[in-house]
């Protein structure tokens, strides 16, 4: 196979199709050149796979030859020979991965230019001027990029012309400074790099492909990369494009144009352009640019070729396409064009468009796979109006929105400040249960430590709330905060965007979360895609949260955390005394307590969610999350003294302190040392699922103990839930139960009550036995955040902050796996943990309520894995249903497609 292709080449599938070879950029350029026929300025494509022969061992051999003769192809095509002392050719290098990756890896211009060249192009042009300018630009652009020289040994020199011309105009520089400053840029490039610069066409050629190659693995790109779940694998394909030039005289112009509006969806084309300027003068933004309906009165011919051109684009891409191009003495160029990336609200408006479209009527399926992620968040959220904020600090992006408060350091001042009208964000190192009424007061959070599955990301993730976790730059002191040479203290305004995990000081406006009328349009189409296939439930512990998430969609809840009931300020001193209690009276005492509003807690949700399952998980975190902390109860200790009541939670919380609380005492091994509270949990519940069915209602109910490890332990944690429905079942409302006074116990049934038992999968251990577990499970749910946790042995609560983006820079992981499941381990255990469990209990349900429930790709491999449902927290449940639709048509056999436009599902691993 060769390296390099022309854009005319005949290939055997429609150029379009072959972005893994060419790139995008390199594909649509040799689509619209060889299928459309449009007039593009004629060039050539080094493929991918020279990318990444050059990334394993340098230049490959052959690539030298291949370059050689397309180059002398192009020459031939154009009539001129690249570095021609009286009429040379000049072309551009670009880069073009699969994915575009805007702005990030390198380009060169002006290619060719040399001592002669130079002054060949300004005779050939009439304008001396002209020449010496873009020479002048190539030789700082070479330098920086292909050179690696920094770019200011050239500005401060271009600053000095400026300032002897007496201009603050690049144009107005005249050219007898123009052809001193090349002299100049020629010496700098030779002072620092020891060598001349390189006059040979061939060898400035090689350069600049080289540095292309070299920019895939620059630090941006990388960062890019990580972001967007690219893989580092792909590398990127080179362009080498003949040159037209827009700033040859106010008879040319450049521009960027959309077929459509990228930021409202409207029809019609949409852009700007600049009359005698180059591409990067409008990138810039140096020159304020005019709207392209200018372009009718300035240009009129070429403004109706130009939609001619944007109506066979979209036709053609069944999708809206953006484009560059140039105008050189009056005549029309299209320098690149693809399909163009959009705001969520103009995604979904032309999604529904098209669909209803008789051009274009794309089908419904093609609809949902153009829908992103991101998309969906931003109506969902608020986010921050425009870009280019200076970001004082960075973390990891826990729950999306973006919000903007005065900053607080405790829950308690937050809470005042939030009492008194004030808009709030909390700042804490990490936050714990003690924290939730701050946190609840808020409108984001911001912590210097924690993961992505640590309290403040679960708690945030779960109300919608905007958070940034694990900003490990922040220095948290009496109530003020650092980061760099910046302090903030109480009371100042800081804006975050939960999304990209960055923060702002001050305030930054923010746009307005209106989902619009397409978002449900193509939610329901995702709907009718995936039902049958994958059910999405949420994570939910509130009647509020149940509801909010029922009206976004959800089937049901997958995970109901009992232990967040415990956190609102009236019932952690409940919980306090049950931990405190030193005799079995005592403990009873503050268990009956708490049975009693857990019940209420239950039958609010039990009535949120009538008719849909809801699985309750048993108690599962470790009792010392409900003490106070240690540290802080130590220094007051030594400071002011303690109150008797604070010494006994001192000594408490030293007692139950443990050296790796996230694998300790926790989940059913809890139930083992405090064997009332499950029972307790138990009736509270099948109290409420009763009184739901004496209401009228039909309460399906799912009781789930987690973090098992045996058989065993589930059948001993299953006798006491069994014993307790049993108990409950017996004294139930007569009138709640028609056909007698079921028990209900093991049978899945009691009376008009559904009730069945299972178990959360969140060990290794437990998927590998789960042959075996599933004997006394009707149910299983993957806890893929503990799952996580234990199969890479990563503490969830420590590793994302202090070595997670090295691994992430070294190439060590693919992806955060506490953001995208690991495909090859914890899903293998997935895999391998359905399939042992169906093997005992065919009709075993099973489910995952890991934070991974509402990541997109995770949710492709738990489809593929067999699973029946996936829950998240509420607000993630539309971006779940639509990714359960994606990974049903990634599955399903391709459907027959017009356009080149396609989902982002198999970027990453
Ligand atoms: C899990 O471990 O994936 C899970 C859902 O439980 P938690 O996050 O509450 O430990
Ligand atoms: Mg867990």
């Amino acid at each position: 196979m060769p390296y390099v292709f022309d854009f005319d080449h005949s290939h055997a599938q429609p150029p379009m199709e072959l972005k893994d070879l060419l790139g995008g950029k390199g594909a649509n350029l040799a689509e619209m050149t060889s299928v459309l026929r449009l007039p593009v300025p004629p060039g050539f494509t080094i493929s991918t796979d020279a990318c990444r022969a050059h990334m394993a061992s340098g230049w490959p051999e052959s690539l030298t030859a291949e370059v050689a003769a397309a180059r002398g192809r192009l020459e031939k095509a154009m009539g001129k020979v690249i570095g021609d002392a009286s009429d040379p050719l000049l072309v551009s290098v670009r880069s073009g991965a699969k994915f575009s990756m805007p702005g990030m890896m390198d380009t060169v211009l002006n290619l060719g230019l040399n001592d002669e060249s130079v002054e060949g192009l300004a005779k050939q042009t009439g304008d001396e001027r002209f020449a010496f300018d873009s020479y002048r630009r190539f030789i700082a652009m070479y330098g920086r990029i292909v050179l690696d020289l920094p770019g200011e040994e050239f500005e401060t020199l271009f600053e000095a012309a400026k300032e002897l011309a007496g201009t603050n105009s690049d144009a107005k520089v005249p050219v007898e400074l123009l052809r001193y400053l090349v002299d100049a840029y020629q010496q700098t490039v030779e002072r620092l790099t020891g060598a001349p610069f390189p006059q040979d066409p061939a060898a400035q050629l090689r350069g600049a492909i080289e540095a292309v190659f070299r920019s895939w693995n620059g630090p941006r790109a990388i960062a890019y990369r990580q972001h967007e779940h690219i893989s580092h694998e792909l590398g990127t394909a080179v362009n080498v494009q003949a040159m037209v030039f827009g700033n040859r005289d106010e008879n040319s112009g450049t521009g960027v144009g959309f077929t459509r509006d990228p930021a409202t969806g409207a029809k019609g084309a949409y852009g700007d352009f600049l009359v005698n300027a180059q591409g990067e003068d409008v990138v810039a933004g140096i020159r304020n640019t005019e709207p392209i309906s200018e372009l009718k009165k300035q240009f009129p011919s070429v403004y109706t070729q130009l939609t001619d051109i944007f109506t066979r684009l979209e036709t053609h891409y069944s999708d809206m396409c953006d484009t560059e191009f140039t105008i050189e003495q009056g005549k029309l160029w299209m320098l690149q064009t693809r399909v163009g990336k959009r705001t969520g609200v103009a995604a979904l408006k032309m999604a529904v468009d098209m669909v209803r479209s008789s051009d274009l009527g794309i089908s419904k399926a093609e609809a949902v796979m153009r829908i992103t992620e991101d998309h969906l968040d931003s109506v969902l959220h608020p986010q921050f109006a425009g870009t280019g904020y200076s970001v004082w600090a960075k973390g990891l992006g826990a729950s999306p929105g973006a919000a903007v408060g005065r900053i607080y350091f405790t829950a308690d001042d937050a809470e005042a400040a939030a009492e008194r009208g004030e808009r709030v964000i909390l700042v804490r190192n990490e936050t714990s249960p003690e924290d939730v009424h701050g946190m609840l007061a808020s409108e984001g959070i911001l912590t210097a430590r924690g993961g992505l599955v640590s309290h403040a990301a679960v708690v945030a993730r779960g109300w919608g709330k905007p958070a940034v976790v694990g900003a490990e730059v922040l220095r948290l002191s009496d109530h003020a905060v650092t980061a760099g040479d910046l302090t903030l203290h109480e009371g100042d305004w800081v804006s975050l965007d939960g999304g990209a995990g960055i923060v702002v000081a001050g305030q930054v406006p923010l746009t307005e979360a209106t989902p619009p009328a397409a978002f449900e349009t193509v939610l329901s189409w995702a709907d009718d895609i995936r039902r049958g296939h994958l059910a999405v439930r949420a994570n939910a512990d509130t009647g509020e949260d149940a509801a909010n998430a029922r009206s976004l969609g959800a089937e049901g809840i997958g995970l109901c955390r009992t232990e967040h009931m415990f956190l609102g300020e009236d019932r952690l001193p409940v919980v306090r005394r049950m931990i405190l209690a030193s005799d079995p009276t005592e403990e009873a005492a503050a268990l009956e307590e708490l049975r009693q509003v857990q019940r209420e807690d239950f039958i609010s949700i039990l009535a949120a969610m009538d008719g849909l399952p809801v699985t309750v998980r048993l108690l599962d975190p470790p009792l010392h999350e409900f003490l106070p902390s240690t540290e802080e109860l130590a220094i007051k200790e030594a400071t002011v003294g303690l109150s008797p009541e604070e010494h006994r939670l001192y000594e408490a919380a030293l007692s139950w302190k443990e050296a790796n609380p996230m694998l300790g005492t926790r989940g059913v091994r809890l139930g083992v040392v405090k064997p009332g509270l499950y029972s307790m949990q138990v009736r509270a519940l099948m109290e409420a699922a009763w009184e739901v069915v004496a209401a009228g209602g039909h309460p399906v109910v799912e009781i789930m103990i987690p973090l098992t490890v045996s058989r065993e332990e589930l059948a001993l944690a299953r006798s006491w839930v069994e014993e307790a429905i049993e108990k409950v079942g017996a004294d139930a409302p007569t009138k709640a139960i028609k056909g007698g006074k079921g028990s209900g116990a093991g049978n899945g049934k009691a009376g008009k009550l559904h009730v069945s038992i299972g178990t959360m999968i969140e060990t290794p251990r437990a998927a590998l036995r789960a042959g075996e577990i599933a004997e006394v499970a009707e149910f299983f749910s993957f806890g893929t955040n503990d799952l996580t946790q234990m199969t890479f042995g990563f503490s969830r609560d420590d590793v994302e902050g202090r070595m997670m983006s090295a691994y992430l820079d070294l190439g060590l992981l693919p992806s955060n796996p506490f953001d995208i499941v690991d495909f090859d381990g914890v899903g293998e255990l997935v895999r391998l943990g359905t399939e042992r469990g169906r093997a005992t209990r065919p009709n075993l349900k099973v489910g995952v309520c890991g934070e991974h429930g509402g990541e997109p790709h995770s949710i492709r491999l738990f489809f593929d894995a067999g699973l029946d449902y996936v829950s998240c927290s509420p607000f993630r449940v539309p971006v779940a249903r639509l990714a359960a639709a994606q990974a049903v048509l990634a599955a399903a056999p391709a459907p027959a497609k017009k356009s080149g436009g396609k989902g982002k599902g198999s970027k990453a691993n």
